[in-house]
């Protein structure tokens, strides 16, 4: 089978002038966390991006008149497979001397890939009948989103100025971390409000990042005139992924500017402490290491304010990654690759932890749930031990 639609249809211009800038410098080989691990040249950026403008000249370009406009489905396939194996954790964007914004990029070739029928790989392609009849992605009944862990005593309103998404993966596989969200926000003691368990559905990131758009605008529609018709003027979460997407695509498919403002937790807890609004009773006589995600740092910017929140801990000394802030080395568990190339996303996670032990941290301290679940999961079987908590997990436990 060959494959003739042309592949810069839905492309910006933008888009198709970064495929055809890279210089094959192979920079970012060197910070590739996927290279790290597999020592696989022929799935690196740069190939990749050979690949696509490959496919675009068989159909588009000149070449198009000479070979007839056809791309071998063997080569879609190999594309298809490099594509889906990388993370998307920008790293190579932020190393990139020519500024190709992968993190943004790849999940629109993923895309092409999804409507020519050859991606997503595996199981992803089961995403989005799962998240119609679930509303999450990991296949758990809606109405035990919150109910394993939720705290007594948590009073959330009908209305507020303030709401709290928990998100899939946190309410799911990260319960320490939602729970512990939910213990700050109550200690600051501002009113808040959250969908029921049934309304609260994914926030679309899974179907974004494997290319699968079709349910997006309707996913979004439903969430934002939810938090709407509760008065929401900011929307917290403590997700990388879910903050990524809200700020960065929820307006587009939405289809106009955002009804609030979305705020990553330890924005809005960072700020809580600079007002006194919480105390830190407990101090921490340790030191600590915080991982920066991807999908926080590079993706939004948010990397002072964890940080500010830690230096708040009494007595606990801060120690850094070699790649910290937007340089972060992926934990492994982004870009829905974590299942499907599931020993690669092991081999990185033991990377953050042996970093980590290296330095001498007495604890891991994460602020994402997909990292959560899979470095916890990296350190069972593994020389390398270091406790790992989440920030407001660790913050709950210290006010
Ligand atoms: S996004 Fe991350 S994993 Fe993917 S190619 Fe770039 S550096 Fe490698
Ligand atoms: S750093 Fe940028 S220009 Fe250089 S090979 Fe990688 S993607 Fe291409």
């Amino acid at each position: 089978m060959t494959e003739r639609r042309p592949f810069t249809k839905d492309l910006s211009r933008k888009e198709i002038l970064e495929i055809k800038a890279c210089t094959e410098c192979r920079e970012c080989l060197s910070v590739c966390p996927v290279q790290e691990v597999t020592d696989n040249p022929a799935i690196s950026p740069p190939e990749r991006l050979k690949m696509y403008r490959e496919f675009i000249n068989r159909t588009e370009g000149l070449k198009a008149l000479v070979t007839g406009g056809e791309v071998d489905r063997k080569l879609l396939e190999d594309f298809t497979r490099a594509v889906f194996e990388c993370t998307t954790c920008g790293a190579c964007g932020e190393i990139c001397p020519v500024g190709i914004d992968t993190q943004r990029l790849w999940p629109l070739l993923r895309r092409e890939m999804v409507k020519r029928g050859i991606g997503p790989i595996g199981n992803q392609r089961d995403l989005p009948e799962v998240i119609r009849r679930t509303g999450n992605p990991y296949d758990q009944p809606p109405s035990e989103r919150y109910s394993p862990w939720i705290p007594e005593g948590i009073p959330v309103k009908n209305k507020a100025e303030i709401a709290y998404y928990a998100g899939c993966t946190g309410a799911y596989q990260a319960q320490p971390m939602v729970k512990g969200d939910l213990l700050v926000l109550r200690a600051i003691g501002e009113p808040f409000t959250m969908l029921g368990p049934e309304d609260e559905v994914c926030c679309g990131f899974p179907l974004f990042i494997t290319g699968q758009f079709q349910m997006l605008e309707s996913l979004v529609k439903r969430l934002i005139d939810a938090y709407r018709s509760r008065g929401v003027g900011i929307l917290l979460c403590s997700c990388p992924c879910c903050v990524n997407l809200m700020v960065r695509d929820w307006p587009r498919f939405y289809g106009s500017p955002l009804p609030f403002r979305i705020v990553h937790i330890t924005q809005y807890v960072a700020d809580a402490i600079r007002k006194g609004k919480l105390k830190i009773v407990d101090g921490l006589d340790e030191n600590i290491i915080y991982h920066d995600p991807c999908y926080l740092s590079r993706g939004v910017g948010v990397i002072e304010e964890p940080r500010e929140v830690l230096r708040a801990i009494p007595g606990a000394k801060i120690l850094e990654f070699d790649r910290h802030g937007r340089n972060s080395r992926c934990c492994g568990a982004g870009g829905a690759a974590r299942k499907i190339f599931h020993e690669n996303a092991i081999a990185m996670g033991r990377l953050t932890i042996d970093e980590a032990c290296e330095k001498g941290a007495d604890k891991l301290v994460l602020s994402c749930p997909a990292c959560y679940e899979k470095v916890n999961e990296a350190m069972k079987d593994h020389t390398g031990k270091v406790p790992i908590v989440d920030i407001m997990e660790l913050l709950s436990r210290l006010i």
